[in-house]
Formats: C-alpha cells, structure tokens, sequence
C-alpha cells in the first residue's frame, strides 16, 4: 500500500463503518477492518472519512470572464471545500463552449487545476451539427436554457429547437441538462426582493418543467432538470419517474438554506434564477430529496464581480457562490432535519458521480480514485467571505454559523496542494 487512511467512521455504500481505506497509484485497493502499512494517515476521533464531492453545476467563467471566476480560483475553492471533481458550464465564458473547438479553448484556459474538471457542451440554435463533434471530444453531456441565459452569446432555444437537439441526442444516449423556467410566464423584474420573486413565479418552473417532461416522453432522451426551486414541481417529476421516463432533478445548497422572508431588499447577493422561495417551499424540497425525487444536490456557483452583483433586484448578476461552502451549507441544514452523513454523500458525491457517468468517483469503494475529504461533521465555523477562494468576496454565506470543517482533501491519493487536477472526458473517468 502507498497509503492507507484509518478511520472510526468511513461513509461507504454499505453506510458508516470503522475501517483501513488502502489507496495504491491514487486507487482505492481495498477497505478492510485492518491493513498493516508504514504509511498510516490516522484521522482524529471527531474525523469521517468522506469521498470527494462532485459538483455537477459549476460556472467557472475562464476564458472571457476571468475576472468573474477562473479555474485557479475555482479548483482551489473546490478543494477547500471537499469537492474533488468538478464540472464546468458552458457558458459564461467567451467563447460558450457551443463546438469542438471552444472546448479545446476551455481545455487550454484549465491547464493549472487542483481537482478533475470535466466539461458540459451547450445546445444553442444553430448548432445542432456541432452537438455530435462535442459529444466526441468528451462532453458530458448538453446544457440548454429555455429563457433568457443572462448572457447574449448563449441564446436560448425553443422547444421546437429543444425537440430536435434531443432526437439527435438520443441517438448518441447523451445527457441533455435545462435551465428549465418558461420564457413566456417571466416577466421583468422590480427593484424589490417581492417584485424580483413575483417575476419568476414557480409557474414559470412548471410550465417548463413539464414541458421537458413530455420531450422526454417523447423523444426517448435522457434529461436533467438544474437548479429545482419550485417545489410544486415535484408532484410533476415524481409522476415522470413513476412513468420510468429517464429524467432526474438537482436542487441547490441555496435553495436548501434561505428562505424568502428573510432576504432584504438591496441584499442581492440572495439574487438567483430561478429565486429562493418561501420557508414552506424549502422544506418542502428537503420533502423531495427524502422521497427521492431530487436526485442531486449542487452548488450552481455562478460568480460575477463586486460591482456587476450590486445595484437592486432588477439590474444585479443573477448567480450564487458556494462552490467551498456547499459540503458544511448542506450539512448544517441536513443535521437539523434528522438526515446522515450518508444522506449528504449520497446527494453531493455518489448520485452526482453516477449521473455525469463517472465510474471511478463518488464512493468510498475498491476501484474508486482515492479522492476523500477528511471531515469534522460537529466542528463549527462563521462564514467569513475574505477567508473564501472564490475570485470574488461577494456570498449570501458570509456571517453565517455552520457546522462541518473540511480538514484535509486528497485527490487521487495526494493532499490537494501538492497534487494536480486532470482534465477529465466522458468515459475515461
Ligand atoms: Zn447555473
């Protein structure tokens, strides 16, 4: 063995156990009650060996808006946060990651990482012969907007436009992931926090969302549903998965955390599409994740500068950053509602690996990278936003009490700082 953690609590798919985790070339090799070896990293008694997180949902914003994010930034908060793969957006940055060749652009921005980065492709109009190239040089799958992307280079689609992106996705058994509010039942936005959430009604997230349904339905292909806030749509995605329709939903660690009653107006650092909604609606999306029917749980860090996230409801960057903050976010709220660690694991790490077919991350398992984080779950800290990564200091988080200390994060059997991340391709991962 290179390596072996010793651990009293260790979140494996057969739930927390006290085990030895062997790593041999960055591998999980074996997890047995004991493993003798020189190299013995012991964790302390308040410590559970986790694996590395997956977020699924990450805007790095590199090239073209580095001064929002980059990946530098984004990898280093990623790992201080747990997070050991990340997935990248394909929009933001300049060029949208909409053909081969903007991937390549991307690949060259991530050349100094700190965790694995793999990348998503964009569907715009226009672009339907680029979707297959894309798939080919390793996207993990497609995202589309069905409104209004926030950015001019990223147009939205259609769900005529949505349809034939689908058909052809099929064919290729590609993921295809959707902003999914309706165009038509958004209106513009007031200055206040009640107007700006008046604006984006969850009507507009479930229209949408049923519409993806029955293209679903109809085409046969596989489909995602980022960033659930409404939770009315639940009943609606719980009826699809009932059909065996192969769709599943993410939800957010902000959506899961705040409550509308009690964001400012002016504190628009809350500011995200679709909006946190009401205290009853959290609640009722922590009902989801129970029951099922929300599969994910990603950060959707979606970073701007200082200045473009100031101003009011109507004019300020609609993006949340969380990117080091979801792991503890999640679990404080997690804790307080009776779920485990397990829970935690299986939200944020395994279903996010599984989804975005990554086979050798998200458990705890022989044959897994070794990618863990060793974690303090009763520790507890105060947000401070200067101590953050991220490119930007601007977090609804800051100030905020939180339990959960990430201590140290291993990537592929090195403590990140001293290892490099690797770009990663759909299915050689
Ligand atoms: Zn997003």
């Amino acid at each position: 063995m290179d390596l072996v953690f010793r651990a009293r609590r260790v979140v494996t798919p057969q739930g927390e156990i006290a085990c030895d985790v062997g790593v041999v070339d960055g591998r999980v090799v074996a997890v047995e009650a004991r493993i003798d070896s020189p190299n013995v990293v012991h964790l302390a008694d308040d410590e559970v060996l986790l694996p590395g997180l997956v977020d699924t949902h990450v805007h790095v914003n590199d090239p073209g808006r580095s001064e929002w994010e980059g990946f530098g930034t984004a990898t280093r908060a990623a790992a201080a946060g747990g997070v050991t793969t990340i997935i990248d957006m394909p929009l933001n940055s300049i060029p949208p990651t909409v053909g081969a060749e903007a991937l390549e652009i991307k690949r060259e921005a991530a050349a100094d990482v700190s965790v694995d980065v793999g990348f998503w492709g964009g569907i715009v109009p226009g672009n339907l012969a680029d979707l297959e190239p894309l798939h080919e040089a390793g996207v993990f799958g497609f995202k589309c907007f069905l409104l209004h992307s926030g950015v001019d280079e990223f147009p939205a689609v259609t769900t005529d436009e949505l349809e034939a992106a689908l058909r052809q996705l099929a064919t290729l058994d590609a993921l295809t992931i959707v902003h999914a509010e309706d165009a038509h039942t958004v209106r513009e936005s007031e200055p206040d926090y009640a107007g700006f959430l008046a604006s984006r009604p969850r009507e507009a997230e479930n229209k949408a969302i049923s519409d993806v349904v029955a293209l679903t339905r109809k085409t046969g292909a596989r489909t995602h549903i980022l960033h659930l806030s409404s939770s009315d749509a639940l009943s609606i995605l719980e009826a699809a998965k009932r059909e065996s329709l192969p769709i599943t939903a993410e939800t957010c660690p902000h959506y899961l955390t705040f409550s509308a009653e009690e964001i400012r107006d002016g504190q628009t650092e809350f500011k995200c599409c679709p909006p946190i909604r009401e205290a009853e609606n959290r609640e009722a999306l922590w009902q989801g994740l129970r029951d099922g029917v929300v599969d994910l749980v990603v950060s959707d860090h979606s970073p701007s500068t200082v200045e473009l996230k100031q101003g009011d409801f109507a004019t300020a960057w609609g993006g949340i950053s969380s990117l080091q903050l979801g792991l503890p976010a999640v679990w404080t709220g997690a804790r307080e509602r009776g779920f485990q660690l397990t829970d935690v694991v299986r939200w944020m790490a395994t279903h996010p690996a599984r989804q975005a077919g990554l086979e050798s991350k998200g458990a705890v398992e022989v044959g897994k990278d070794a990618d863990l984080v060793v974690f303090a779950p009763d520790e507890t800290f105060v947000v401070d936003r200067e101590k953050l990564h991220h490119r930007n200091p601007v977090t609804p988080y800051h100030g905020r009490a939180l339990h959960g200390v990430v201590r140290q994060t291993w990537l592929r059997g090195r403590e990140t700082g001293q290892a490099q991340g690797k770009l990663l391709r759909r299915g050689e991962a």
